[in-house]
């Protein structure tokens, strides 16, 4: 099933028309396919199906219980970059023992945590690091299963925010100190070294980096194993790209097809650690339009959706796909550039800062006061960045399966937004 689509004239969520879900549910409103999560998910498992690899889903790119719950179900493991990540994944009853817990700045709080929940491996990304969590597993009498994160200076071209295995960014450690550090765990009782760890910066839309990759972590483990270290796990992070403007993504099986072959030269498991590739495009979000107005020279269509929801297009100069959801003129399959009948227009928040927009110069169809607008391949670091800026209350977040509609979090009240403040009278 086609997770959103036009028919008659309206855009649909699998069988549900969006425009009654907005009607319902008010907008800003998140909508999930759940359908559509769940074949990304399989398109993983089984391009990567020849290797038993463990999946572990990316929590930070959308960390909605509703999202992982679907995720457990469907037997996918969990990547956590903090306690609170971790705790949500206990929350939605995931496994922690398949869990492996990335990020440079672990405090002794959250590897305790950790080690409690008997999770599979750390990504350790510094000599402080790895110090740490040997302390903290010594005081708890536990070993902490350790996988080294290299950086393997590889440029995979991506946005520079979003770049993360070149010399030169905070991520993991260049081979000299691997080795050096993997000769110190070989000697810690406290430490097990169980793998090596790369996760390139994402979205990546070639497969050239995971081979350079891939080829490196050969290299790495045999020279691990030379050394004397049982070595066995080879985790590649995240990354896979996806279709924001067209058919740009490509399909999981490509990066399998580079992947797989060194994996299995180097003789090891496999871990991978997904995010945007599964939840991107399994969500959109709708707004309503609350003004239009013409000024110096330009069209703005000012919608009650924002920054505070959706920070991407603020922060990455992101490129969002978005249409009317019962539109005068029907999507093309090419939204950039000129379309006939369309004018040049500015999509834009209520948010008081400039970069509070969602499109610049996009053509798009009349809108007036009310209309509904979809913002496509909303599903991945839009909820799980979203805040409350301007003291806007968090939207509500609906995930649909088939015709069946489910509220995975409601819209947050103003008395939601001051909650957790003191009074200070
Ligand atoms: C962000 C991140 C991911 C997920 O990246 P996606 O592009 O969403 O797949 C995976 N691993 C690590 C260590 C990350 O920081």
């Amino acid at each position: 099933m086609e997770a959103f689509s036009y028919h008659d004239g309206e855009l649909y969520c699998e069988k549900v028309p969006v425009a009654k879900l907005a009607e319902q549910y008010g907008t800003p409103l998140w909508i999930y396919s759940k359908s559509f999560l769940l074949g990304q998910l399989k398109q993983i498992q089984t391009a990567f199906a020849e290797v038993d690899p463990v999946i572990c889903y990316s929590v930070k790119a959308n960390s909605t219980l509703g999202v992982l719950k679907v995720m457990r179900d469907a037997g996918s493991s969990f990547d956590v970059v903090s306690g609170g990540e971790l705790y949500r994944v206990k929350a939605a009853g995931g496994d922690t023992s398949k869990v492996v817990f990335a990020g440079v700045g672990k405090t002794d709080e959250e590897i305790r945590f950790a080690l409690e929940n008997k999770i599979l491996m750390f990504d350790v990304e510094s000599e402080q690091e790895l110090d740490a969590i040997a302390a903290v597993a010594g005081s708890m009498g536990v070993v902490g299963n350790v996988a080294l994160r290299l950086n393997p200076d590889i440029d995979a071209k991506t946005h520079a925010k979003t770049t993360t295995g070149k010399k030169g960014n905070k991520f993991g450690m260049d081979i000299e100190r691997f080795r050096e550090l993997a000769a110190k765990v070989l000697r810690d009782k406290r430490l097990a070294l169980k793998g090596i760890h790369m996760h390139l910066g994402s979205p990546i839309l070639t497969t050239d980096p995971y081979e350079a990759a891939g080829q490196k972590a050969i290299e790495v483990v045999e020279a691990l194993r030379k050394d004397g270290h049982d070595i066995n796990w080879i985790n590649l992070g995240g990354g896979f790209g996806i279709s924001y403007r067209g058919n740009e993504g490509l399909p999981a099986e490509a990066y399998a097809k580079v992947i797989v072959p060194a994996v299995k030269a180097a003789k090891c498991r496999l871990a991978l650690e997904p995010g945007r590739f599964v939840v991107g495009n399994s969500c959109i979000l709708v707004s309503r339009v609350v003004f239009t107005k013409r000024e110096g020279g330009k069209l703005f269509v000012i919608q009650d959706g924002a920054m505070n929801d959706l920070i991407r297009p603020a922060m990455y100069d992101s490129f969002h796909r978005l249409w009317p959801v019962q539109p005068s003129i029907a999507m093309p399959d090419n939204v950039e550039g000129e379309i006939p009948g369309c004018e040049k227009t500015d999509v834009v928040g209520p948010v008081c800062e400039s970069s509070d927009y969602f499109a610049k110069d996009r053509y798009l169809p009349p809108m007036t006061r009310g209309d509904l607008l979809a913002i496509f391949s909303a599903g991945a670091y839009g909820t799980a960045m979203s805040s409350n800026y301007n003291s806007r209350p968090r939207a509500t977040e609906i995930l649909v399966d088939g015709a069946d509609v489910k509220v995975i979090r409601r819209r947050e009240t103003y008395a939601d937004l001051v909650a957790h403040e003191i009074d200070a009278s």
